[in-house]
């Protein structure tokens, strides 16, 4: 049987300790040179120090059982005083933004460690920033050396590089939000811890128009100071208003497009801010890059971090150009416009903004006109939609224009025009099986006449039509001419 030597200095976990900071403590109190050392003594994967402050309860109860007869101690009695993390719902929540609350990595009070106090679990929780005993920002890079913190013995007093964790003076101290002070005692409010966790990942990119959850938040120097603005942002009207600004300053390429296509980043947060004037000048803010997803850069024809700033998804470029949706679907089709990324599921694709800054019409050279809207009837009636009309005006396929500038919803065309296309949409259409709720909207009927019209011969079924009912495309053409009287 293997011998087992017993550890010698076995204290128990005090208040708030996190169970990582606990096993570093044992680890350094023991002589070990860190984790990864103290793992590979008790028969823990080393491995598994990456993951340490995300671990689920069976890893750390694994870890237990191994250091129980080192300790001397039952690895229900080791785990018992860290159980209570566990059982904490809102740790998780698959719908927050940040999915899982746990930082992978170690982040530490300067003035806890200085004093020699134990790891208090709260630091290593993604929406804190602060030291619920010291009210000073939480560390998670060497003031020294700039390099991320790890879980090496020496997180305990400093860094490798010699750099030793002193007291500050009470003026380093940063005002602390309420709402994070609250966070410290409680757990906060579904809703709000929502819209903390929104805000953070906002904020991590204030000038960009689309943001993806993560599950869990990855090193970046700087993640506290995010935090905390993140707090002040919700609160503090001015800093609002400041965003907003430079949001507009920095976007000015897009004003072409109108000030939604500017102010997407801040859209939500103008409704709350003061009010619409700004300075002329603007301090840039600070971006991170822990939430834009490796896979995002890769699949996407990605230049500069600029490219990401205007990426959109389907609905926002929908939003930016006032038409449906479900339009922007007919404009890939008609390869007017393209997604940036290869996905072929509408609602994963993305969108470049400034493509938008492309697509002009010429002036129309014309008096009489006709006003096209995404909503006009005489589109459903020929069995067509906005979407193809706007890709055959941009094409040049059909004569017409935008209102004006950019206005992408609403077209002028010549009624003659508008006429003849509709007619080629409608035979073009009919070409196919007619779904039924189509050729209801077509004629303007209930589903009851449409099952007499059929039973009457007016026109057929559709032999193979799939799972949707459908009507025969040529008698359906031809009852259309023949009823309107063409
Ligand atoms: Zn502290
Ligand atoms: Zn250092």
């Amino acid at each position: 049987m293997v011998q087992v030597r017993k550890i010698g200095v076995r204290p128990y976990p005090e208040e708030n300790e996190s169970y990582a900071g606990y096993l570093l403590r044992l680890a350094k109190l023991n002589g070990f040179e860190g984790l990864k050392d103290f793992f590979g003594t008790i028969g823990v994967k080393p491995t598994m120090v990456k993951s340490v402050g995300r671990w689920s309860s069976d890893q750390l109860f694994d870890c237990f059982t191994k250091l129980s007869p080192y300790m001397n101690r039952s690895p229900e009695t080791l785990f018992s005083g860290f159980a209570k993390y566990f059982s904490m719902p809102w740790v998780y929540r698959e719908k927050r933004i940040i999915q899982d609350l746990r930082l992978n990595h170690p982040r530490i009070c300067p003035e806890c460690i200085a004093e020699g106090r134990s790891f208090d679990w709260r630091w290593g929780m993604a929406h804190m920033s602060h030291c619920p005993h010291h009210y000073c920002q939480l560390v998670e890079s060497c003031p020294g050396c700039e390099k991320p913190l790890d879980w090496k013995r020496e997180l305990i007093t400093g860094c490798s590089c010699g750099y030793k964790h002193q007291t500050s003076k009470p003026e380093n101290h940063t005002e602390v939000s309420e709402l994070e002070q609250k966070a410290w005692q409680s757990d906060l409010p579904t809703d709000e811890l929502d819209s903390i966790c929104e805000m953070i990942v906002k904020l991590s990119r204030p000038y960009d128009s689309f943001h993806q959850s993560c599950n869990a938040v990855s090193q970046e120097h700087g993640y506290s100071e995010l935090v905390h603005r993140s707090y002040l942002m919700l609160e503090n009207t001015g800093m609002q208003e400041e965003w907003i600004g430079s949001v507009e300053m920095v976007r000015d390429g897009l004003s072409d497009l109108g000030n939604k296509a500017v102010r997407l980043p801040v859209d939500g947060l103008s409704r709350i801010a003061r009010n619409d004037s700004h300075a002329s000048t603007y301090a840039p803010m600070p971006e991170y890059t822990l939430f834009v997803k490796p896979s995002r850069r890769n699949n996407t024809v990605i230049k500069s971090d600029e490219d990401i700033r205007y990426q959109v998804r389907a609905s926002d470029l929908a939003s930016v150009m006032g038409i449906p949706s479900a339009e922007i679907q007919h404009l890939i089709d008609g390869k007017v416009i393209k997604p940036v990324n290869s996905t072929n599921v509408l609602r994963d694709q993305l969108f470049d903004l400034r493509a938008l800054l492309r697509l002009r019409t010429g002036p129309l050279n014309i008096s009489d006109h006709v006003s096209v809207s995404p909503d006009s009837k005489a589109l459903t009636k020929h069995l067509t939609s906005y979407g193809r009309l706007l890709a055959d005006v941009i094409k040049n396929k059909i004569d017409g224009a935008f209102f004006e500038g950019y206005s992408f919803a609403e077209i002028r065309i010549s009624p003659a025009d508008l006429s003849n296309w509709l007619t080629k949409e409608l035979n073009t259409a009919c070409q196919e099986p007619v779904p039924a709720y189509k050729a209801k909207a077509v004629i303007g009927c209930s589903d009851q006449r449409l099952h007499v019209l059929v039973s009457e011969g007016a026109f057929y079924w559709a032999r193979c039509s799939g799972s949707m009912e459908s009507v025969d495309g040529d008698s359906f053409l031809r009852y259309i001419k023949y009823s309107s009287g063409y």
